[in-house]
């Protein structure tokens, strides 16, 4: 056996991550560029403060409290009708998704999504050691829905996972699709990915909506990007409670730290707040798509806070140039194609600048 031990599958992987350049604008991981109010990270201190007090003891391993406001906020953006009993929280989403492949893949199943999707995705199904399909979508990123029928009926996936609004597209699904493969997987597990479903455009719904229809789909959500909360890490799900209770035989004991559990109640708190600024984020998002269609670029619609734009014979190129003038964003994506997250508008002023001087120069 070659030192160190490392799993056969795993010899010569590199670990995820984007590159963390430290530039002036930083548009290449979806955060939300507004950080809370000294008002809001004050009473998050508080919070904190007051757990510090009992942290000799393990935090409450079922997250009451928690789960009991999540459900209350869902209700609040797009669900209805949701119980605390339906909702399980981790330490981010990535963690929830990770856990919904421990307790339903695992060796002898699969995980299916359709590419363009989310580059983590065939990470954690090969750390929970599930097989991973995937299909495609079309060339505007939309889902062939025969063609996505007909692929789950092949392979009949324990899990299949949606993003919408995907990353890195931007797009949303129509509800007729996640219905359609609901009803296609069986007893397969349909997941939603809404890690930026509250930045939805006016007209899109949430998946949330049909959870009352479907056992089978479960709709995950994040803090990290419309709450302005990535550094505290909570991610959380929708779901049937006997889908909920399954997920309890996977966890780690106590896997919400007090810490976290307090940060995240007294975010919650402030919702509003936290979330002041999606309105801002969409409404400069809808700017940035538009002013890229008027320098003549394809552009993928966006739901999400950020926005797919191409193509490039020389994307890479295109990106080293932005880096040059100070501003990074996300060479992801289909080949041609780059992202760029929606940041503050005197980011986005720089990044259209820059973007302009190297279309020029290309
Ligand atoms: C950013 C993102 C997440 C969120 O990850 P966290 O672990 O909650 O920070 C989940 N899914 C997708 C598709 C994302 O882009």
């Amino acid at each position: 056996m070659t030192w160190p031990p490392l799993r056969e599958e795993l010899r010569g992987i590199e670990p995820y991550g984007a590159p963390q350049l430290d530039v002036p604008v930083q548009l290449n991981v979806n955060e939300n560029p507004y950080g809370p109010s000294a008002e809001v990270a004050a009473d998050i201190a508080r919070a904190v403060g007051e757990a510090a007090v009992s942290l000799n003891r393990y935090p409450d391993r079922e997250f009451v409290d928690l789960r009991e406001q999540l459900a209350a906020y869902l209700n609040t953006s797009g669900g209805s009708g949701i119980t605390p009993d339906m909702v399980w929280a981790a330490n981010g989403s990535n963690e929830v998704l990770l856990q919904l492949l421990q307790a339903f893949g695992g060796p002898g199943r699969s995980a299916l999504s359709f590419a363009p999707t989310y580059s983590m995705y065939p990470e954690y199904a090969r750390n929970a050691m599930t097989q991973w399909v995937v299909g495609h979508r079309e060339s505007d990123f939309s889902l062939d829905l025969d063609a996505a029928r007909a692929l789950i009926l092949q392979t009949r996936p324990s899990v299949i996972l949606l993003p919408s609004p995907n990353n890195p597209t931007g797009t949303a699904l129509p509800p007729e699709a996640i219905s359609m493969l609901c009803e296609a997987a069986g007893d397969g597990l349909v997941v939603v990915d809404e890690a930026y479903g509250e930045f939805r455009r006016a007209g899109t719904p949430s998946a949330l909506e049909l959870l009352p229809k479907h056992r089978n789909l479960v709709v995950s959500r994040t803090m990290s990007k419309a709450f302005a909360l990535a550094g505290a890490r909570l991610g959380y799900l929708a779901a049937a409670p006997e889908i909920c209770d399954a997920i309890r035989i996977v966890r780690l004991p106590y896997h919400l730290s007090a810490v976290t559990q307090a940060t995240a109640l007294a975010a919650l708190r402030h919702a509003p707040e936290l979330l002041g600024k999606v309105e801002d984020l969409r409404a400069e998002r809808d700017e940035t798509v538009a002013w890229l269609r008027e320098q003549g670029l394809t552009v993928a619609d966006s739901d999400a806070n950020f926005a797919l734009f191409g193509t490039f014979a020389d994307r890479h190129g295109v990106w080293q140039g932005l880096l040059d003038h100070g501003v990074l964003i996300r060479e992801t994506g289909p080949d041609g194609w780059l992202r760029v997250s929606i940041g503050t508008p005197d980011e986005m002023a720089a990044f259209k600048n820059a973007l302009t001087k190297v279309m020029e120069d290309q």
